[in-house]
């Protein structure tokens, strides 16, 4: 399988080299060059299988032999062996036409680690093959940074710099970060917002002499890697209510940020899986909600919510699904991604809104409609939301018609979010593993929002 730009700059690279090169040399996101198509006996087969063989023929078909099948498979078993549930994502009826993806059993209890696992295993994988240390650097909102972590910690041959909003972060995401102790990791903690910390990181990618003396690598939502590990449980998903009896299309309901779950979700249903609707569900960040209903893709104002996960402004994966949109025309993507860069906006035709809405609905929930639901859930079937996935179960409510079935996905566990859940008097009962980090000693330093402080620091720890 070979991978190109969305651009159409790149030449054509094999499944390693897009893992390494992150975003596409010329600006673009990395594309597998052909979408598989499965056929019906196929899918028959794989509706067998367990998570973790689901996993291996899903990246056996995007990676063609690159890595022998024995790696891959011991690369899948440790990545899913970390989950505590057996199933790894469990499906849990709700009631004839809901059923949610538990996508949150892995060690930092949000759907990050469902790929970020495989990504640092994979890492240390090619870091033993091509006899190199791997740097990783990142910066994060919360989920991100302490799944990739969680994903390297005590791995020889990678260290990882993250950086985080000093202040900003859940305090349960704080602490699955700050009390790592393993020596290949580095908290910074900046002074600044989320947004300070994405721009230094960038700032240093483009350092080319910096970033090649290191090696430096990412672990955004933009890696292939990761798009590609999200589409296993769709297939997952769907094949365990085909199981249960339910014959037709499947409708998902996806908690939305940077476009990258839901993505893989449409790509599952560009490879064959019978997907109905993709619910796309924002919060008050609804951009991509704008799109899909009116045909706009523009940044409005930003608002700080209880599912900060999914406060973003412009969605790094969306580049990715108007390549799909224009027919996989690099030229036309390019153009509006360069308009989009200098004008701050796409319009695309009716047409073109025709098609998007053929394949998607959105709905963004307001605040307070996030506690509501929250609150509606855990007293009428006695299950705890997380505030991100109250948006998709909000947003699935509304678009699911009555003899239709939507899964909604999960993305992170409630105790990871208390600071919301407690806002409407519901008290939890955290997971131990989640209570434990209360009594642990912090790791993290502190440091000025500059690319200067930062490297500094970076380079120290390198
Ligand atoms: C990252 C994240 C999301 C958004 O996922 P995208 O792939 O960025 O759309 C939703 N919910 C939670 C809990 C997350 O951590």
């Amino acid at each position: 399988m070979d991978y190109i730009s969305t651009r159409g700059q790149v030449e054509a690279i094999g499944f390693i080299d897009s893992v390494l090169m992150g975003l596409a040399d010329d600006g673009g996101l990395l594309v597998p060059k052909h979408i598989p198509q499965l056929s019906a006996d196929t899918l028959a087969q794989w509706r067998k299988l367990s998570y973790p063989e689901l996993a291996l023929e899903v990246f056996s078909l995007f990676t063609s032999g690159e890595i022998p099948r024995e790696d891959l498979k011991k690369l899948v078993d440790d990545s899913y062996g970390t989950f505590r549930h057996e199933e790894v994502t469990p499906v849990l009826r709700v009631n004839n036409n809901l059923h949610i993806l538990e996508l949150f059993h892995g060690p930092t209890f949000a759907f990050k680690d469902v790929a970020l696992q495989f990504l640092g295993n994979l890492y240390s994988y090619i870091s033993r093959k091509t006899n190199s240390i791997i740097h990783i650097l990142g910066a994060t909102s919360g989920d991100t940074g302490a799944s990739a972590i969680e994903g390297v910690r005590g791995k020889e041959g990678i260290r990882i710099a993250i950086l985080h909003p000093h202040g900003k972060v859940s305090k349960v995401q704080e602490l699955q970060m700050t009390t790592v102790d393993d020596a290949n990791v580095l908290n910074l903690s900046v002074d600044g917002n989320f947004d300070d910390c994405q721009r230094i990181i960038k700032e240093l990618f483009a350092d080319v002499k910096f970033k090649q003396e290191y090696h430096l690598r990412a672990i955004n939502s933009i890696n292939i890697a990761r798009v590609l590990a999200q589409t296993v449980y769709y297939f997952y998903a769907a094949f365990q209510l085909a199981k249960q009896g339910h014959a037709g299309p499947v409708n998902f309901s996806v908690p939305t940020g940077n476009f990258g779950d839901i993505f893989a979700g449409y790509l599952a249903k560009r490879m064959g899986l019978n997907v109905g609707k993709l619910i796309l569900a924002t919060n008050e960040n609804n951009i991509l909600e704008r799109f899909v209903n009116e045909g706009i893709y523009q940044p409005g104002e930003f608002h700080m919510t209880y599912s900060p996960s999914m406060d973003i402004q412009v969605a790094s994966n969306f580049e990715r699904y108007l390549y799909y949109l224009y027919g996989e025309d690099a030229a036309t993507t390019a153009s509006l991604m360069d308009s989009f860069k200098k004008e701050g906006k796409i319009a695309i035709p009716a047409e073109k809104l025709a098609q998007v809405q053929k394949d998607f609905v959105a709905y963004g929930v307001q605040n307070d409609e996030s506690l509501a639901i929250i609150g509606k859930y855990n007293d009428d079937y006695s299950y705890l939301l997380d505030p991100h996935t109250a948006c998709g179960v909000a947003a699935a409510e509304k678009f699911t018609e009555e003899d239709e079935v939507t899964v909604a996905l999960s993305t992170a566990h409630p105790a990871k979010f208390n600071e919301a859940i407690e806002l409407i008097g519901i008290e939890q009962t955290f997971p131990p593993q989640i209570e434990a980090l209360f009594d642990k000693p912090q790791h993290q330093t502190r440091v000025g929002g500059t690319n200067g402080e930062v490297k500094a620091e970076i380079l120290k720890f390198f």
